[in-house]
């Protein structure tokens, strides 16, 4: 359903994704690396954010640069920075993409209370964003992602810097969204992504060294109990330079 072809993005020296071919079909995945390994770029370019250096990006039969609005219409797409419009209360902010996502007048409300009440937001939906905690801030973030019924839904980091009860609930939130949907769920923390998964892609120094459900990659990589252990046994070294969790 989802195709990339041949992706790479070159930043004058740096090459951020190398070569990067992937195809994608119903259901949740997790995009797994540590910071700088290219997850963001990856999404941005699946989301039709920032263009490759090389490559195309296909839904169904059709390179997306050729779909326009067609293709907004289906994405679902919340980015890693939360730079939400504080001033605005979570209502107002979910009318306002709701408008740039075209979704049509007399269904606005109705599609607004209903991914209000999936992240449980009803009763600060009108309170201002600036005054949100980060569980909230990340759930009006999914709230705007799923407006309209997206087939392709994607999250970058929609965990980072929440604390463990507000990351089991967001990652359970998610795991309700799974259906007739591709969503891929980007993260460096492992137990954010390895209960719902169906499938993980391991990303490191732009490119996909591996990608498969997460029983089959512990078994890949020398009978590792869990998947943090093969994480640590990938990313071990490039984790430790990582001092913090927000970028
Ligand atoms: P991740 O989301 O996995 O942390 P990113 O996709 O943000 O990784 O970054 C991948 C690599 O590309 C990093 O080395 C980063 O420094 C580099 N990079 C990302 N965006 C830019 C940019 N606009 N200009 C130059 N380098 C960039
Ligand atoms: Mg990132």
């Amino acid at each position: 359903m989802l195709a990339l072809h041949h992706i790479t993005k070159r930043y004058k020296d740096k090459t951020a994704l190398d070569n990067v071919s992937l195809e994608l079909d119903c259901g949740i995945y997790g995009l797994l690396g540590p910071n700088g390994a290219g997850k963001s770029t990856l999404m941005n370019i699946i989301t039709g954010n920032i263009r490759p250096t090389e490559g195309e990006v296909w839904w169904e039969n059709t390179d997306i640069r050729d779909m326009g609005e067609r293709f907004r219409s289906l994405l679902g797409y919340a980015p890693q920075q939360q730079e939400l419009y504080n001033s605005f209360s979570g209502r107002r902010f979910l009318s306002y993409m709701a408008a740039l996502k075209g979704i049509p007048k007399k269904e606005v409300g109705d599609e607004i209370e209903r991914v209000l009440s999936y992240v449980n937001m009803q009763e600060a939906a009108d309170r201002a964003i600036g005054g949100y905690s980060g569980g909230m801030k990340q759930r009006i973030l999914i709230a705007q992602a799923i407006l309209g019924n997206p087939k392709l839904i994607v999250l970058d980091e929609p965990t980072a810097g929440l604390d463990p009860k507000e990351r089991v609930r967001v990652r359970e939130q998610i795991r309700e969204l799974a259906g007739d949907t591709i969503i891929l769920v980007s993260t460096h923390v492992v137990s954010d992504i390895a209960p719902i998964a169906k499938e993980i892609l391991l990303i490191r120094s732009g490119s996909i060294i591996d990608r498969d459900t997460v029983e089959a990659l512990c078994r890949k990589y020398g009978e590792s109990r869990d998947l943090e252990e093969v994480y640590m046994h990938i990313f071990g070294e490039e984790e430790r330079h990582v001092e913090t969790d927000s970028l």
